[in-house]
């Protein structure tokens, strides 16, 4: 049924690779985490090659929620629990530096006026998820992070004004073009079949690169073999409408610890995703085709958001989580550099260490990477 994502964006074209060449630098991968490395290390004034086996951003990166929400996937009062006031502090602060980047760069397809975590949607009607959205709230204070009490049209929560949304296609085609422009090479339609130290091989020609950042989030544990261990891929659903007149939603949201998000875009159309704890065991494949008991589930949350406009679209992808909750950002071999597994999040932590895998590839450390790796 096609993607929201896709109505009236135009992705530039690339060619595959069809010859053996030589660059500093290799991206595998060119969602926006790819694209992000990409045009880092152009900007850094390496040569470098960005390879994605179909379009750019054909994967999650492209098909995704469009939030740009602060911190990893867990709530900042639970990952203080998990790894640390210190150290969870300095993960949500980079992601607020990554946010600010991701909005100077590409400010056309950015929108950062908040988003919500939403405890109630109706008066009474949960108390145990408004108790906990005010503990992330006191955490988020308690840090020196902005964080507002909600209660309007939306329901009752939490207003995370450094927050917002993106258009993950336009997004992406203008970090290509950009990355381009600083002097990058792009290949498409150009899978990677083997990733080694110093060397990619594609089916029809091959990069030899001192260094090789590998950002297929979803499909990591298969583009490299031994993290496959490590990552669950994971599959993501969501639906989209007409746009709907009738209502007006303000900002993004999102609901039951996160299971379900959803947002209003300037259009009218309604996208949203989740359910996934509908059907745990049947989502955690790599098989990318949606499902009907995951659409029904997301047709009835709109219904009782009052939405009457029909569905237009209804789509999935592919993402990766770990056990711990904290992404992959590893050195797998040598300057070989694993990023991926944001569990359900990695709009912004994934530009964000692809970015830093670059800089570590090039500076020896990055401290962003020190604080992630778990
Ligand atoms: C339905 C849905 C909703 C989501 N909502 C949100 C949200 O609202 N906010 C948020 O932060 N995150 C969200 N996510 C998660 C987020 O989309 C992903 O974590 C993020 O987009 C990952 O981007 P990426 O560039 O790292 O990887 P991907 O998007 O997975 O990109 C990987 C790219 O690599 C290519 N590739 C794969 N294998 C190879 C290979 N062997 N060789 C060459 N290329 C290869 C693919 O074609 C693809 O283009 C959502 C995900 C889904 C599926």
């Amino acid at each position: 049924m096609g993607i929201v994502w896709d109505i009236n964006i135009e992705r530039p074209e690339f060619p595959q690779l069809t010859s053996n060449l030589e660059a500093d630098l290799v991206v595998v991968g060119l969602g926006g985490s790819g694209l992000t490395a990409l045009l880092h290390a152009a900007q850094r004034g390496l040569n470098v090659i960005g390879i994605d086996s179909d379009r750019i951003a054909a994967g999650a990166a492209g098909r995704n929620g469009g939030l740009l929400l602060a911190g990893i996937a867990d709530f900042h009062h639970n990952v203080r629990k998990d790894f640390g006031v210190d150290r969870a502090t300095a993960l949500y602060q980079h992601t607020l530096d990554e946010m600010d980047r991701i909005e100077a760069t590409t400010p056309e397809a950015v929108s950062r006026i908040g988003a919500l975590r939403i405890g109630e949607l109706n008066r009474g009607e949960d108390a145990e998820e408004l108790i906990d959205t005010y503990a992330h709230r006191d955490a988020l204070l308690a840090d020196g992070f902005p964080v507002k009490d909600y209660e309007g049209e939306q329901g009752v929560g939490i207003l995370i004004p450094s927050d917002g949304t993106f258009h993950p296609a336009k997004r992406a085609v203008l970090l290509a073009n950009l990355a381009t422009k600083a002097g990058a090479q792009i290949f498409t339609h150009s899978p990677a079949i083997k990733i080694e130290s110093g060397l990619v091989t594609t089916e029809h020609g091959s990069i030899k690169a001192k260094h090789i950042v590998v950002a297929v989030d979803g499909n990591l544990g298969k583009a490299l073999p031994e993290i496959a261990d490590q990552v669950q891929p994971t599959r993501l659903q969501m639906i989209s409408t007409a746009p709907e007149t009738k209502i007006k939603m303000q900002y993004a949201v999102y609901v039951r610890q996160g299971w379900d998000y959803w947002q209003q875009l300037p259009d009218g159309r309604i996208a949203i995703g989740g359910g996934r704890d509908l059907a745990l065991e049947q989502e955690a494949t790599d098989l990318v085709e949606p499902t009907q008991i995951i659409r029904d589930y997301l047709e009835h949350k709109l219904e009782d958001l009052g939405v009457t406009a029909p569905i237009e679209h209804h789509w999935a992808a592919i993402v990766s989580y770990t056990n711990k909750g904290l992404p992959i950002v590893k050195e797998v071999q040598p300057s070989v550099w694993a990023v991926g597994a944001y569990c359900g999040t990695g709009n912004v932590v994934g530009a964000l260490l692809a970015r830093s895998a670059v800089d570590h590839c090039l500076d020896g450390h990055s401290q962003v990477i020190a604080d992630f790796a778990s």
